[in-house]
């Protein structure tokens, strides 16, 4: 098992910003999260993370809980936050350079991230000269340079043209077939594309948690059926 959530709980002051969730991921499981905005999407994935601390339960990665053994779990984790923060002065390549020397990895892996990702046309161009396409690609690859076997995308697709969007879709369904991989969204029919899990939250709950070969209906419409 990669992923295991045990009753996690978050408050922000009065918020209940998550709610007693619990749900597990196995290698090779690319889940969906979905939920409207404010359902607590991004704050389980920064539990997980350890970006933020839960308030009650337990976040094993691994198998380790994530409070007992914080670096082990941290480098077995690679995250694309939603907004993507990148180092818009720096040079592609000289970017992922930094993002080894901060693994302590050799600079090879640069590389390898590069073909993946199909980064080598501008792995000298200045990052804020990137289209957005491009700049997605440079955060998914620093999720991924030192082999990560948990990714935690948050909305990676958001704000994308089409093309880039399928593109940017092959690359996450190439990297999932070995990987456990977390994938939050805003699109449902991406969903379906790529995952073969969906968690559905809303108002720090997980109202779904199920197989996509499970789901009778189409999960458009369970899903507004339950948030109505
Ligand atoms: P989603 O990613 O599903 O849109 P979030 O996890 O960002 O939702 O937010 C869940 C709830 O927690 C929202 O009500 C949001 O306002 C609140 N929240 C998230 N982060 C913080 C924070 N750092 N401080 C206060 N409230 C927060
Ligand atoms: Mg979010």
């Amino acid at each position: 098992m990669s992923i295991e959530i045990n009753n996690i709980s978050k408050n922000f002051n009065e918020n209940k910003a998550l709610n007693k969730i619990s749900f597990k991921a196995f290698p090779g499981d690319i889940v969906g999260v979905l939920g409207p905005n404010g359902a607590g999407k991004s704050t389980m994935m920064k539990i997980i993370t350890g970006y933020y601390k839960q308030d009650e339960g337990d976040v094993f990665v691994c198998k380790k809980n994530t409070l007992e053994n914080e670096i082990y779990t941290k480098k077995k984790i690679g995250y694309l936050s939603e907004e993507n923060p990148l180092y818009l002065d720096m040079y592609v390549l000289e970017f992922l350079e930094f993002v080894c020397d901060i693994h302590k990895i050799e600079h090879i892996n640069c590389k390898k991230m590069m073909n993946l990702t199909e980064l080598n046309k501008v792995k000298n161009k200045k990052i804020k000269t990137l289209s957005k396409g491009f700049q997605q690609r440079v955060g998914i690859a620093q999720a991924l340079i030192h082999n990560p076997e948990v990714i935690i995308l948050d909305e990676p697709t958001s704000g994308l043209d089409p093309k880039q969007l399928i593109e940017i879709r092959e690359i996450i369904k190439n990297i999932g077939k070995e990987k456990t991989i977390l994938l939050s969204t805003h699109i449902i029919q991406e969903v379906e594309a790529m995952c073969n899990k969906v968690i559905m939250l809303n108002e720090g709950k997980i109202i779904i948690n199920k197989k996509i070969n499970d789901f009778d209906n189409k999960i458009e419409n369970v899903f507004l059926e339950l948030i109505k």
